[in-house]
């Protein structure tokens, strides 16, 4: 979905003969989720933009009202963050780079690794799809060629197509687990598995999102596979576990022969000192997210449950959110959604995202679910 602005921009730029670089033009839009629509005596509720509903914790309103000091430019380098995520995860405060969120620090990957060479050729970067709304963005921007590989049918990356569709020219590899929109996690196994038939000159990103939300006991966990591969990195943020999305703070993690690189092209000044102190607050008060993170894979569980009870059959869910594949019903469903004031994310004729949010909302989804004959059925 386009905003009324970018039109009014396109428009002013074709009057004024400036076009932008050929690629802007093919780069799909991407569509942010939209608000609920306000419905007469029902309180709308925003389940489509994947975010936590819980309010920020206490610590964190006070860590952002004691640094009032904006006149001032943040640590470039994020230093304090990075020192207190090091002792958090056990990892070398140099292997951390942090990012205007998570996306931020995939931006500073692809514009150091992936994109067009001196020759003209472009690099080819590998994911899977459906997957994130922005990998085409990002890496359609960058300059390199996206290869996207087909999800199977359960929702789950084709990691043995992608593992072949590996050629010379492929410079980067995006597994996103959970995978944003369907749900399901890799394996360690299937991890490592795939490792070992990519070669090592190749960068594989674990983008873990939502790893917060993990309960699935054979799951990957990206900084153990960090910790064994030279060339993998890990994408993590505070956007959905840790309820910080309006702030904007991500970071990657990978060793040293590559983080030297990414020093050089980082965005200066990503990070905000409030972002960082928020961060920082979240981290000192893991404990208290944990129980809310819980709360929130409670009512997945839940919503899963009251799901398969009616007999609609969907994916594994390991993030805050469940993927209905409702196929050509998909707009009619978010018709019926929207007139319940719930915003869902529906895409095109494929499926449909739904977040895990408040409890209400959570009970009027599957309550309005209850009343659709046409859901995904186990086949
Ligand atoms: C939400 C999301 C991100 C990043 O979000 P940031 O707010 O930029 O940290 C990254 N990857 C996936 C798969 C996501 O769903």
């Amino acid at each position: 979905m386009t905003t009324t602005e970018n039109d009014t921009s396109a428009v002013a730029g074709q009057a004024s003969g400036i076009s932008p670089r050929p690629v802007v033009d093919r780069l799909p839009r991407y569509a942010a989720g939209k608000p609920p629509v306000a419905i007469e005596g029902l309180e709308s509720y925003k389940l489509s933009s994947n975010e936590n509903p819980f309010p920020p914790l206490p610590s964190v309103l006070e860590a952002i009202a004691a640094h009032p000091n904006v006149n001032r430019y943040p640590d470039p380098l994020a230093t304090a963050l990075r020192t207190e995520l090091a002792s958090f995860l056990d990892v070398p405060a140099e292997d951390i780079v942090t990012g205007g969120g998570s996306l931020g620090a995939l931006n500073q990957l692809l514009a150091t690794f992936a994109g067009q060479r001196e020759d003209g050729t472009q690099d080819e970067v590998i994911y899977p799809w459906r997957s994130f709304e922005a990998y085409p963005i990002s890496v359609g921007l960058s300059g390199a060629r996206s290869v996207q590989v087909p999800l199977l049918a359960d929702g789950r990356h084709d990691l043995d197509a992608m593992a072949a569709a590996v050629t010379d020219r492929t410079r980067m590899v995006l597994l996103c687990t959970p995978n944003n929109p369907t749900g399901p996690v890799l394996s360690t196994d299937e991890v490592e598995g795939f490792l070992a038939k990519v070669p090592s000159d190749v960068i594989v990103v674990i983008d873990e999102a939502y790893e917060d939300f993990v309960r699935d006991p054979d799951a990957v966990n990206g900084v153990e596979i960090y910790r064994r591969h030279q060339n993998a990195v890990v994408l993590r943020t505070f956007s959905k576990g840790a309820g910080l999305a309006g702030l904007r703070v991500g970071y990657s993690i990978s060793h040293p022969h590559l983080t030297q690189y990414l020093r050089v092209t980082a965005v200066p000044f990503a990070v905000s000192q409030i972002a960082e102190q928020a961060a920082i607050a979240s981290l000192k008060h893991h404990g208290e997210l944990v129980e809310r993170i819980q709360a929130l894979v409670a009512e997945r569980t839940r919503v899963v449950e009251g799901l398969q009870a009616l007999g609609w059959s969907i994916p594994q869910a390991e993030g805050n959110f469940v993927w209905l594949d409702l196929g050509e019903n998909t707009p009619e469903f978010a018709v019926l959604a929207e007139q319940q004031a719930l915003a869902v994310r529906a895409f095109g004729t494929e499926g449909m995202r739904v977040t895990i949010g408040e409890e209400e909302a959570n009970s009027r989804f599957l309550a309005l679910c209850a009343t659709y004959t046409k859901g995904p059925r186990v086949s």
